[in-house]
């Protein structure tokens, strides 16, 4: 019974994010859950933001993975919890690295735990964002959106290129 599930991981480990092809769904952590229910098998997916214009896109190409492999399965898409890029895998944010996207730090949203003495504490709002291209910290932002409104456009002061942080939320 398991091994359809395992076979529809199989299937749709190689399906990519339609916006940044080095990454795969589920290093993302878009592509959530495989799972046997009642109604029959589910296949879970979570966008990385509501009315992301790529969720579209990644169900349909679930979807026609699925059918290919000959799966009967459904596409759920479920919006809690909320995606964050902390479901991002190491393997992920190094690839973004790699081809040239700023990969996204941990999430400063662990607001809700804490004390509320600190809240006039303010985090350092903008941490430095290393250059994917020569490693220095030595960058500015020159766009709070960049190629995609899930990305910051920056400039590496040092080797001048432009690049895109990936926004941690
Ligand atoms: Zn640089």
């Amino acid at each position: 019974m398991s091994s359809v599930v395992d076979k529809i991981w199989a299937t749709l480990e190689p399906l990519t994010d339609p916006e940044i092809p080095v990454v795969t769904l589920r290093e993302l952590g878009i592509l959530r859950d495989v799972r046997q229910t009642p109604a029959g098998i589910e296949v879970v997916i979570t966008p990385t933001y509501s009315g992301c214009p790529a969720m579209g896109q990644i169900e349909d190409d679930v979807r026609a993975s699925l059918e290919q492999a000959g799966i009967e399965a459904r596409v759920i898409t479920q919006l809690a919890p909320a995606w964050t890029t902390d479901w991002m895998s190491d393997e992920a944010k190094e690839k973004l690295r790699a081809y040239g996207i700023a990969p996204p730090h941990r999430t400063c949203g662990s607001g809700a735990g804490e004390v509320s003495v600190l809240k006039f504490v303010r985090r350092q709002p903008t941490e430095a964002v290393a250059c994917p291209q020569c490693g220095s910290t030595h960058t500015v932002v020159t766009s709070e959106f960049g190629s995609t409104a899930c990305k910051a456009l920056y400039k590496c002061l040092d080797c001048q290129e432009p690049f895109d942080y990936f926004k941690p939320y």
